[in-house]
């Protein structure tokens, strides 16, 4: 086991999993939330196994309080502390705002909204003792920029935007860094429907990202950039330049 622990949600795929592997090779034991597959889950963790840290899943529903607490006690209960939390876990629910249900505004907010609250809370606590730690939250350009028929994305997004600015501003003196990634369209199961190629002539870098394009800046943001705090760094080829 090594000294130093990072949970990252939404960890079984994507995103997540490239994060949560990029933490690994920096000599982190990884804790892996998953949502509901299991197979994705466990694979991640051999993955991570492979590379000489320890890994641990932890299905639980980044939406709902209850399941959060007592997920985040037993993890604390378990490893005594949390160096790195990714607040990554998220999910699109797409449509024009005039035709949004109620149903579709709130999976959106709660899942990428109030997920960050819900999990940051016992984490931060954690790291207030330790008077040390880094949260890094999983944004997106259209939390800067908006999007026609992202509406509830949109606001969820900003939002988190927020909430790393206050962050960082109420938990700097305790030692604790808070930041932000905002990535561009990356090549994960969340746009696999999506019509992408139509999208890169807007792309300076004329191509989708990649997980791990992402995983990278994360790993700079927990780990390597010690005097950065409230910030949001856009990892997009340069879309909203
Ligand atoms: P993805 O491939 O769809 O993976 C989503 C991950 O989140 C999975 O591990 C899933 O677990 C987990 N998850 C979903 N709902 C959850 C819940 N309620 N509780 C716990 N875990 C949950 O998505 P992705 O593209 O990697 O996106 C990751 C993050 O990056 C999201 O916050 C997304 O908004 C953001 N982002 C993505 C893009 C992009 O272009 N892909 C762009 C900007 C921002 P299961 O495997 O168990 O379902």
């Amino acid at each position: 086991m090594s000294e130093k622990l990072a949970l990252v949600t939404g960890a079984s795929r994507g995103i997540g999993k490239a994060c949560a592997l990029e933490l690994a090779k920096a000599g982190y034991d990884i804790v892996v939330n998953y949502a509901g597959n299991a197979e994705a889950a466990e694979k991640t963790v051999q993955e991570i196994k492979a590379l000489g840290v320890d890994a641990e899943a932890y299905k639980f529903d980044v939406s709902n309080k209850e399941e959060v607490d007592k997920s985040i006690a037993q993890i604390i209960e378990k490893y005594g502390r949390i160096d790195v939390l990714v607040n990554n876990a998220g999910i699109t629910r797409d449509g024009l705002f005039m035709r949004m249900s109620d149903e579709n505004w709130n999976a959106v907010i709660n899942t990428n909204l109030s997920s960050a609250f819900f999990v940051s809370q016992p984490v931060v606590k954690v790291m207030m003792k330790q008077r040390s730690g880094a949260i890094v939250n999983m944004a997106s350009v259209v939390g800067v920029s908006g999007n026609a028929g992202q509406a509830n994305y949109s606001a969820a997004k900003a939002g988190l935007i927020g909430l790393t600015k206050t962050l960082a501003k109420e938990l700097g003196s305790r030692g604790i860094r808070v930041n932000a990634v905002a990535p561009g369209f990356i090549n994960t199961d969340m746009t696999k429907d999506l019509d992408t190629s139509k999208f890169t002539d807007f792309i300076p870098l004329k191509r989708l990202g990649e997980p791990e394009d992402i995983a990278k800046a994360v790993k700079f943001l927990a780990v390597d950039a010690q005097y950065v705090t409230g910030q949001v760094l856009e990892v997009d080829g340069g879309l909203i330049i």
